[in-house]
C-alpha cells in the first residue's frame, strides 16, 4: 500500500542539502502509483510535484505545499533494432550515470560524453542535459509520459519534446502536465567517440578518435569533471546554477570592444554564446567569492556551493547579487538553470 507521509524535510532529497518540508511525500514505483498520487493530490486540493534526484533544484526554506512524489520507476531493457542500432528503454527513476555506465559496458555509443551528470534518467530530457559536445536530444528516440490532465499515458517523440539548449517542452507551461515515466534512447554499436570538445581534444591530443574506446572516453569525462566540479558527496550544490547566456551579435560586438579576450561561440542563427564562468571570474571579479555559508566554487564559478549550514535563502541572496553584478557590468540578464520552487 502506498504511503503518504507528512512534512518530510526535503533537504535530504536535494543535492544542495537545503529546503523545507513537503506537505505530503510519497514514493512512485509504477504508473499505478502516479494515478494514486494524482487522486490523493486532488482530494487534498494540492498540486503534484515530481522529484527526481533533486540535483537541479532549490527548494524554498518554507518547503513545498504540494504532494511531492519521488520518482522511483525502475527498469533497463535493450532491444536490437538492426545489426547496428539498439534501443535502450529505461525507467525515469534510474540513476543517469549508472545508465551511461551500462551502455558503455555494452559497447553502445551515444551518451558516453554525458558521463558523471548527477540525477535521474527522467530528469535528463527536461533540461536536455548536455556536456562535452553532446546533448541527450541527439540519441533520444521518445519519452513515455503520464498526462496529469487527462490521466492517460502518452508517447512524445524527439520533435514533440521541443529540445533546445538546456531546454525542452517539459520546462514550459505546456509541458508541466507531463510526468516522465521512461525514456528510450537509440544507441549505435558501431559509433565512434566524439573527442571534438576542447577538454577532450586536449586529453586525447596524441590519439585518433578510432583508437579511443568508450571506456577511455568515459574515464576521461569523469576525471575532467572531478577536477573542475564540486563533488555532491562533499558539499551541497546543484552543479551549474546559471545558463550560459546567448546574446545577439550586436550586443556581443559592444562587449568584445571592452573585453577583447572574452571567449565566444557564434551560433548558427547569428547569436553568440558566452561562457558565464569567464564573465564571473574576469569581468565581475567573483572568482572563489564566498558570502558566509555560500559561495562560488573555486574551479567553476557557475556552480554555487553550500559550505554546510546554508539555507535556501542564503543561496537566493547570492543569486540575486550575482545577477545584479553581471547586469551592471555587462548588461546581460542571466537566467537560472536550476529550478527554484
Ligand atoms: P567549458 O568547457 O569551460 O565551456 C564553457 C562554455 O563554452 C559552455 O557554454 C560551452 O557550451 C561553451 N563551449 C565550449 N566549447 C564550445 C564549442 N566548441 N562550441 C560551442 N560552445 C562551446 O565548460 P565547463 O564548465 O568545463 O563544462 C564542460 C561541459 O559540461 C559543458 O558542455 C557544460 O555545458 C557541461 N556542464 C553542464 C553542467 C550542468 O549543470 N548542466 C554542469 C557542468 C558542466 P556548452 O554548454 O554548450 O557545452
Amino acid at each position: 500500500m502506498m504511503e503518504f507521509l507528512e512534512f518530510v524535510p526535503l533537504n535530504q532529497y536535494t543535492t544542495f542539502r537545503t529546503g523545507g518540508p513537503a506537505r505530503y511525500f510519497c514514493h512512485i514505483r509504477s504508473v499505478a502509483d502516479i494515478v494514486r498520487a494524482r487522486e490523493f493530490a486532488k482530494e487534498k486540493g494540492l498540486p503534484l510535484f515530481v522529484l527526481g534526484g533533486g540535483s537541479n533544484l532549490l527548494v524554498s526554506d518554507s518547503g513545498i505545499n504540494a504532494v511531492v512524489a519521488k520518482m522511483e520507476i525502475m527498469g533497463r531493457k535493450f532491444r536490437e533494432v538492426d545489426h547496428r542500432f539498439s534501443e535502450f528503454i529505461v525507467g525515469a527513476g534510474e540513476n543517469w550515470d549508472d545508465a551511461v555506465a551500462l551502455c558503455v559496458s555494452k559497447g553502445l555509443y551515444g551518451i558516453e560524453n554525458l558521463s558523471g551528470i548527477p540525477g535521474t534518467v527522467g530528469a535528463a530530457p527536461v533540461q536536455n542535459i548536455g556536456a562535452y559536445g553532446t546533448e541527450i536530444r541527439e540519441t533520444l528516440a521518445r519519452v513515455n509520459v503520464f498526462d496529469l490532465e487527462t490521466g492517460e499515458e502518452k508517447i512524445l517523440n524527439n520533435e514533440e519534446c521541443k529540445f533546445s539548449y538546456r531546454n525542452s517542452i517539459f520546462k514550459t507551461k505546456e509541458g508541466k502536465r507531463y510526468v516522465i515515466v521512461g525514456v528510450t534512447l537509440l544507441l549505435d554499436s558501431q559509433g565512434r567517440v566524439n573527442i571534438g570538445y576542447k577538454d577532450l581534444k586536449e586529453r586525447f591530443k596524441d590519439s585518433y578518435s578510432k583508437d579511443v574506446s568508450l571506456n577511455d572516453l568515459r574515464s576521461a569525462v569523469l576525471d575532467i569533471r572531478k577536477n573542475k566540479l564540486p563533488d555532491i558527496r562533499e558539499c551541497g550544490t546543484a552543479g551549474s546554477f546559471f545558463k550560459n547566456p546567448i546574446i545577439p551579435a550586436k550586443k556581443f560586438a559592444e562587449l568584445n570592444e571592452k573585453y577583447p579576450d572574452m571567449p565566444n561561440f557564434p551560433l548558427p542563427n547569428g547569436d553568440v554564446k558566452i561562457p558565464l564562468a569567464w564573465i564571473l571570474d574576469n569581468v565581475c571579479g567573483l572568482k572563489g567569492f564566498q558570502d558566509g555559508p555560500v559561495g562560488l566554487y573555486k574551479t567553476q564559478p557557475l556552480a554555487l556551493i553550500n559550505l554546510g549550514t546554508a539555507s535556501s535563502q542564503d543561496v537566493l541572496n547570492l543569486v540575486a547579487r550575482i545577477k545584479d553584478i553581471v547586469r551592471e557590468k555587462t548588461g546581460i540578464l542571466i537566467e537560472e538553470e536550476v529550478i527554484i520552487v
